[in-house]
């Protein structure tokens, strides 16, 4: 394997068809061993070009095994990745490796057979809801988890219950972790050293937080009030930092129109259509405190009226960033139009591409506005 990511003469991304070709097919056997083959490629050049692996050809071998109900093969090949993306592995992929290996652990709980979790009478057939037990009188706790029956005392009911929850919560904790570039066992690690999961998780956050770019710090806060949520906590402190940093990025008047988007909860959605941008600075506009749908993930939208000013600006100031933005955005350059013109308020929002009132225009050549061609070459 030259490490050039190719198999049979063609690189790995060009097999990807012929993969969903066979799935959908119904060749599974021929899709693994397909997909088996393209591993090989696939951790060669990742091994050359030190990224890394792509989890698609990983995710749908842990796919085909689920689909066969094979929890070891499943937890074999997605194990099998981690190895491969070491410290960068996708959290999904992370998660599903957790949720195989619980099933691989149930699998092993349903080999044995039914007895009463108190007398150990053997029952057969095992109880399929909970009632008493046949020879001693006592209720049986019936529970199901990943297909698997258990038969349980209240207590330990009560106990597994709990349990749960622990582990549901300390999952979300893993699972933010691990967008923030964590393993697994690092983790685990830092739980040992600080306690509490939201602890190390706290922790976490703010050592990135020191070694990151305003991107990614706002990601940080994203994940930090979520967090908070969960823990029924104020969230508002985060959120509004992740604002301020988003705010960093929009380098704009500030009585330029923004839009908000982001969550439609009733309360977010009241939002006039359009905002100037200090307003949102002073904090008075998002995060919405009242969010039905906390934390509030409402975001800033400059809409492509307000571009075109920035535009404006970049023409005035900047000769050379011109000559950049043409470079990259080609002849797409917009037009800015005279800074006299209506705000906006009256406008749909971005992503209506057509602002006519919906009939077809007779004439497909009609000259269109500024505004209109404008609105066209936005996103
Ligand atoms: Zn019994
Ligand atoms: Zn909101
Ligand atoms: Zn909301």
């Amino acid at each position: 394997m030259s490490g050039n990511g190719d198999y049979r003469g063609r690189h790995y991304t060009t097999w990807v068809d012929d993969v969903k070709a066979l799935r959908r097919a119904g060749d599974e056997d021929e899709a693994e061993q397909l997909l088996l083959s393209l591993l090989d490629a696939v951790e060669a050049e990742s091994k050359k070009e030190r990224l890394p692996p792509p989890g698609w050809y990983y995710q749908q071998l842990a796919i085909i095994a689920a689909k066969q109900k094979d929890p070891d093969r499943e937890v074999g090949v997605l194990e099998r990745y981690v190895a491969a993306a070491k410290k960068r592995a996708d959290p999904d992929l992370l998660e599903r490796l957790r949720k195989a290996r619980a099933k691989v652990d149930s699998a092993s709980v349903a080999a044995e057979p039914a007895v009463c979790p108190y007398c150990e009478e053997p029952l057969s057939p095992p109880p399929t809801r909970s009632r008493k037990c046949p020879a001693c009188r006592v209720p049986i706790v019936v529970r199901k988890r990943a297909g698997v029956t258990q038969l349980l005392t209240t207590s330990e009911a009560e106990d597994l219950e709990q349990s749960e929850q622990q582990q549901k919560a300390y999952n979300a904790s893993l699972r933010r972790a691990n967008e923030l570039g964590a393993s697994d066992d690092e983790f685990a690690r830092m739980v040992a050293t600080h306690g509490r999961h939201g602890d190390a998780l706290w922790e976490l956050c703010n050592r990135e937080l020191l070694n990151s770019d305003g991107y990614r710090r706002k990601m940080i806060y994203r994940i930090q009030s979520d967090h908070m949520v969960d823990e029924g906590r104020d969230w508002m402190t985060s959120a509004q930092l992740g604002v301020q940093e988003e705010l960093g990025f929009i380098d704009l008047p500030g009585d330029s129109l923004v839009a908000i988007g982001g969550c439609r909860c009733e309360v977010c959605s009241a939002t006039p259509e359009r905002v100037q941008l200090q307003e949102i600075r002073s904090g008075n506009v998002i995060p919405h405190p009242d969010c039905q749908n906390p934390p509030c993930k409402c975001w800033i939208h400059v809409p492509p009226e307000t571009r075109d000013v920035a535009n404006l600006a970049f023409d005035a100031g900047a000769p050379k960033r011109k000559g950049l933005l043409r470079r990259i955005f080609g002849g797409q350059l917009k037009r800015p139009w005279s800074t006299s013109r209506p705000t906006g308020l009256e406008r749909p929002l971005a992503g209506q591409r057509d602002v006519h009132d919906g009939a077809p225009r007779p004439n497909g050549n009609a000259r269109r506005s500024g505004v209109q061609r404008s609105l066209m070459l936005g996103t």
